[in-house]
């Protein structure tokens, strides 16, 4: 991705940023500082809630990042061609030379990074757990009395918890470009042994998909929620964008453009 610089190396892969990230970035941030965390601590003003709001954010990403790191590493260890992992507005993207060879290989490097989030998200609720944190199901359904109850910690802990589970079961839905849709590709791959028609089947559930999420932001929009609306918008937009493109080009050797996964990370 052009306009993106390098973070450096982990394990000889190179993390890069692009600029639209630095939007993503704020745009989480503020949205919790100003929601969730203002429950946490009502009555400290807004630098403090800000500061909790980018503390997760940074975790988030960093969280996304791991997520990118399973795709890669597997990809590698089945001899494929890592580049680079960037992050970018709707998340973070693993660009791997070419597609992979097989239905197997397609499968294991699709599926390694949905799990790997539902881990991470195990993990955050094990953390929040073992300090006493309000459960994820005290979220789901929580009064702002049971927010309020919470400790910082426990809070930056449960929304971890709660958004590395959002994008684990998120990227399981089968709409191609998302993993679950790699996955549903690389059964349908195994099933047809056509990769073509595979992908055709893929992309158009994919692309149902966005436009399904393109509605549900303009309900979001008309029922007063206008952060959220245009934020459903957009990613509905992309993966209607990006599974109409795959759609296209299915015949093109893409070795040039990468195989990218795109990580639509729900915002707050
Ligand atoms: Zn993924």
């Amino acid at each position: 991705m052009r306009q993106s610089f390098s973070l450096g190396h982990v394990f000889g892969i190179e993390v890069r940023v692009h600029a639209t990230w630095l939007l993503a970035f704020a745009f989480v941030t503020w949205g919790l500082a100003n929601g969730y965390f203002r429950f946490i601590a009502p009555r400290q003003g807004l630098g403090f809630p800000l500061l909790l709001g980018a503390l997760s954010a940074v975790l988030l990403f960093a969280s996304v990042l791991v997520h990118e790191f399973s795709h890669s590493l597997v990809a590698r260890a089945l001899g494929m061609r890592v580049r680079d992992i960037t992050l970018f507005i709707f998340g973070g993207v693993s660009n791997i030379g070419g597609e992979a060879i097989s239905a197997r290989n397609e499968f294991l490097i699709s599926i390694v990074g949905p799990l790997t989030s539902l881990a991470l998200a195990s993990v955050f609720w094990l953390a929040a757990q073992s300090i006493g944190g309000t459960t994820v199901v005290d979220l789901l359904f929580g009064s702002a009395r049971g927010l309020r109850a919470m400790t910082p910690l426990g809070a930056v802990l449960n929304y971890l918890a709660s958004i590395n589970l959002l994008l684990g079961l998120f990227n399981l839905i089968p709409a191609f470009p998302l993993d679950g849709g790699r996955v549903f590709r690389s059964i349908l791959w195994a099933a047809s042994h056509r990769f073509d028609r595979a992908t055709h089947i893929a992309a158009l559930v994919g692309q149902g998909f966005g436009f399904l999420m393109i509605g549900l932001g303009l309900v979001r929009l008309v029922l007063g929620d206008p952060a959220g609306g245009v934020w459903t918008i957009f990613i509905g937009w992309f993966l209607s964008q990006a599974a109409g493109a795959a759609r296209r080009d299915r015949e093109v050797d893409d070795s040039l453009q990468g195989r990218g996964t795109p990580h639509p990370a729900p915002a707050a």
